[in-house]
């Protein structure tokens, strides 16, 4: 594996446990939100991290940790994931692979060869206008094999979406809350700003709060689990000024706040 970082430990990237997150480096995609452009642009990577060196430390860490985090970049663009994650459960860990979903092959081959205990899937919007938001040319039909792959698998499993004033509309997330029906759990997150890919989104503040919690009711009768994962990083909405929930609200979708 291409390894571009190491979170030694996260409370946060596999709900309930404590988790190590390996970071693959490479994407095919190339989001304007996205906020790792180290493991994303082949001109600002960092020395890969060796694999061994990864599974050192792995080996040393099954007494603190419950779970291995494989997220990215993109992980399923490479071909030795099963062999990692295989050798990364062979420990005693859970693992759970972060994934942007083009590749439904690789997990199909990782969710038949029982490799994975958690799958997050990233939606970037809906799949109408999805290749705007990838920054790159999509497959929709790739996407769609995945979700359904994820939502049927029997895994737990959940989607989210990074949420970003001026690209995604509550109308749009409610379209999302659709393609997700019947999944385990999906989770909007603040857009964070400072370090994303396209420079003229940087310093865009996140969506306020209290716009997302209007969706709560809409997302609650559509999957078990609905969040809202708020980043401290963000950047808070100017008070005053005229927002997105004014915006929104007046768009003619009466039931878009059913
Ligand atoms: S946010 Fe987009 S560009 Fe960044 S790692 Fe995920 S899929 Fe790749």
């Amino acid at each position: 594996m291409q390894i571009g970082g190491l979170d030694k430990t996260s409370l946060i990237d596999y709900p309930g446990k404590i988790a190590a997150v390996v970071f693959a480096q490479g994407c095919n995609w190339r989001c304007p939100f996205c906020h790792n452009p180290e493991l994303v642009m082949p001109r600002c990577y960092q020395k890969p991290i060796p694999e061994e060196t990864v599974m050192e430390f792995l080996q040393n860490r099954t007494q603190q940790l419950d779970a291995v985090v494989i997220s990215g970049g993109e992980p399923t663009l490479q071909s030795d994931l099963p062999g990692f994650a295989a050798a990364i459960k062979d420990l005693g860990y859970l693992v759970k692979l972060d994934t942007n979903g083009t590749n439904p092959e690789m997990l199909r081959v990782l969710l038949s060869e029982g490799l994975v205990d958690y799958v997050a899937m990233d939606l970037k919007g809906p799949l109408a206008n999805y290749q705007q938001l990838a920054g790159a040319r999509v497959d929709a039909d790739a996407l769609r094999t995945s979700i359904w792959m994820i939502k049927n698998s029997g895994l737990d499993h959940e989607f989210r979406t990074t949420v970003v004033p001026g690209l995604h509309t509550l109308r749009e997330l409610k379209a999302m809350g659709e393609l997700v029906r019947g999944a385990q759990r999906y989770a909007l997150q603040d857009f964070v700003s400072d370090f994303c890919l396209r420079e003229s989104l940087r310093g865009r503040p996140a969506f306020p709060l209290k716009t997302l919690n209007k969706l709560r009711p809409f997302m609650e009768r559509r999957v078990k689990i609905f969040e809202i994962r708020s980043n401290e990083d963000a950047v808070p909405m100017p008070n005053g000024r005229g927002t997105p929930l004014d915006e929104l609200e007046d768009d003619g979708d009466e039931d878009l706040f059913e």
